[in-house]
């Protein structure tokens, strides 16, 4: 594993020497920042690989600097700056405080005082998560499909689907390039069991093309006379 670059944003430097302190020897890379304006310097020249957030911080606080990370372009980074974990340090404690946090678009908390362990445990712990959404996620042209939050989006906008067309675009966009007949779609996507007759596939192929006919992508899957279908990002 290679090592990851994680930026506190802390206020309090006896916090951020005891962060430091505990990175020695451990598979983490410590930046610091003392407010959110020094930290959106460093995420724009060296975006980190998850971001500690202090919730009291001089000027902008960290759940409003969270969200403004969170909505696209507002730092005017790449959108997947947009995704960069983020750990808040709190010492609010209080039920409601942490909602409105998650909220927020923070993938996890830790209530001051805390130990290093736990948060290291953390960041561990977020750092995993993040990984396995990324690997399921599958990007093809301006569409991104997630498996396990079953939510697809084209150039960042929801693209409704029924839970068919959902498993059709899955298979396809995971199998890209290839030609594909009514009876192995039939048998991939519905299940070999299942019977069905071929045309339905022709139906749901249509529904799937006028949702994404909807977002101009209507194109990426193309038929092909006397074969079956194909799921291209090519003309
Ligand atoms: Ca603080």
């Amino acid at each position: 594993m290679s090592k990851k670059n994680i930026l506190i944003i802390e206020d309090e430097k006896p916090i951020r020497e005891m962060v430091r302190f505990s990175f020695f020897n451990s598979d983490f890379i410590l930046d610091e920042a003392e407010d959110v304006n020094q930290a959106r310097e460093k995420i724009l020249a060296h975006p980190p690989d998850l971001i500690l957030l202090d919730w009291m911080l001089p000027g902008m606080n960290g759940v409003d600097f969270a969200k403004e990370l969170r909505s696209k372009n507002t730092l005017g980074i790449d959108s997947e700056a947009v995704k960069i974990p983020i750990i808040m340090l709190t010492a609010k404690s209080e039920e409601k405080d942490k909602i409105k946090g998650l909220n927020a678009g923070m993938d996890d908390y830790v209530v001051k005082p805390f130990s290093t362990k736990e948060l290291i445990a953390r960041i561990h712990a977020v750092l995993r998560r993040s990984s396995d959404a990324q690997l399921d996620t599958v990007k093809i042209g301006h569409l991104e499909l997630n498996e396990e939050s079953q939510r697809v989006t084209c150039s960042g906008k929801q693209v409704s689907l029924g839970p068919l067309e959902f498993k059709l675009l899955s298979y396809f966009m995971h199998h890209p390039e290839r030609v594909y007949s009514r009876s192995q779609i039939l048998d991939r996507v519905w299940g070999g069991d299942v019977y069905v007759e071929e045309r339905t596939v022709d139906v749901h192929i249509r529904r799937l093309r006028k949702v994404l006919a909807e977002h101009k992508q209507a194109n990426l899957v193309q038929t092909i006379r006397g074969s079956g279908y194909r799921f291209s990002a090519k003309e």
